[in-house]
């Protein structure tokens, strides 16, 4: 039977990554994706690779400072597919984040991202409001500009895909993990594909399943316990309205949440909400409600006829369970590997822009587990 060191399941950016960083590091890496690379999540998200400015306001610094540093790297190494767009927050009377308030942010913002070219911010003096176009301006009292950056997440994760593929990595798209059972050394590893169940054996499983993490715990012999989460869903809507190429960070009237209005192939999209979901569903797809949401938002600092949407689409993302709003939770990632069974790490949450430091940690703990091998390329280095 064909011996991997490292068995991936899940080909979303998580799970792409943790491939790219173990074949680089030199081991023997099987990936195997229920449906096509990148066709969950990983292409739901808001495509934003930013540091998070209002993570601030929850206090995750450690985050920022990590996205920030990240966003600088992929820059760097994709400039074909992250590029820098500026943001543009409107300041009104009734904002309830004051002045004050996104200057402290903002500064705080640009400190933590080193003072590099992005970390410049501005305020925009009431002459150039106009630059605005149709956003209501009425009550507006200050305009903020700062930088970070955009891509398609799609693109993104199928690339760092093909640099795992590049470095040795073995990979099937259409191929679903069945079950692990443990041998003496390692698991045998059940997928099916081709209408056939196919076997494997590995020294580890890496369980970079997004929402379906602890499901796939579940099928794991002998029983590996996980953490609690719940499954937030992100809608998102694309308006058929042309959009400049900036992206608007409008506070929602109803809750003070923070919703985006960016540029997407020329046309506006929208996002996102957060509807905490009882259970998985079989389809991920936005509710009539959080639709309904995103509009009243768009139509609060819009002026003119509501455009026609032309498409929405659902994310779920992964947050550790606890009582307070999903928007206030931590964003970072959970690796979880448990003391009792370390040849299994799953992976919880995390942030499309911070796959590389997320992939590097993971593969600290292979290389704790299992030992290191002849390192093959170092993936800072590699371009997507
Ligand atoms: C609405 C929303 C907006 C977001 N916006 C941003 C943003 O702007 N910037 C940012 O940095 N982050 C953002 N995020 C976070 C980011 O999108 C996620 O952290 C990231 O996409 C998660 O990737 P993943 O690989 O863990 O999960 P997924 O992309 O869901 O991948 C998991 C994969 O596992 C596969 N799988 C499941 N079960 C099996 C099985 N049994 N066998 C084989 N394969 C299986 C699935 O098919 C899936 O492809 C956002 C998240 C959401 C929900």
């Amino acid at each position: 039977m064909t011996q991997f060191d490292v068995t991936i399941i899940g080909g979303g950016i998580a799970g792409a990554g943790v491939a790219q960083c173990a074949a680089a590091a030199g081991y023997s890496v099987l990936l195997l994706e229920k449906g096509d690379y990148a066709s969950q999540t990983s292409c739901s998200s808001s495509k934003l690779i930013h540091g998070g400015l209002r993570y601030l306001e929850t206090m995750q610094l450690n985050l920022v400072y990590n996205a920030l540093h990240e966003r600088a790297s992929l820059l760097k190494l994709a400039p074909e597919l992250v590029h820098p767009i500026p943001f543009y927050i409107p300041v009104y009377s009734d904002t309830s984040r004051s002045v004050w308030t996104l200057r402290l942010g903002l500064s705080l913002y640009a400190l933590l991202s080193g003072f590099n070219k992005l970390s410049r911010y501005k305020e925009i003096p009431k002459k150039d409001w106009s630059l605005l176009k149709d956003i209501k301006t009425e009550g507006l009292i200050a305009v903020f500009q700062y930088w970070d950056a955009q891509t398609n997440d799609q693109l993104l994760t199928n690339s760092v895909m093909k640099s795992a593929l590049n470095l040795g990595a073995s990979a099937h798209s259409h191929a679903e993990f069945i079950k692990a059972e443990k041998l003496s050394s390692g698991y045998k590893v059940s997928f099916n594909i081709n209408k056939g169940i196919s076997e494997v054996n590995t020294l580890m499983i890496i369980n970079a399943t997004g929402p379906w993490v602890n499901e796939t715990l579940d099928k794991i012999y002998p029983q590996v316990k996980g953490c609690n989460i719940d499954w937030v869903q992100g809608t998102h809507i694309i308006l058929d309205k042309t959009a400049p190429k900036k992206i608007f960070y409008l506070e929602s009237k109803a809750d003070q949440r923070v919703i985006f209005v960016m540029p997407w192939y020329g046309k506006t999209l929208i996002g996102t909400t957060e509807v905490v979901l009882e259970e998985l569903p079989e389809y991920i797809s936005p509710h009539a409600e959080e639709i309904d949401y995103l509009l009243s938002v768009y139509q609060s600092y819009y002026k003119g006829e509501l455009p026609k949407i032309i498409r929405s689409f659902a994310g779920v993302r992964v947050l550790p369970k606890q009582k307070n709003a999903a928007f206030s939770r931590p964003r970072e990632s959970i690796i979880w590997q448990s003391p009792q069974n370390p040849y299994i790490i799953s992976l919880y949450g995390g942030k499309l822009t911070t796959f590389r430091s997320t992939a590097k940690k993971v593969v600290k703990h292979i290389k704790h587990t299992i030992g290191s091998k002849e390192k093959c390329a170092n993936i800072d280095n590699l371009k997507l």
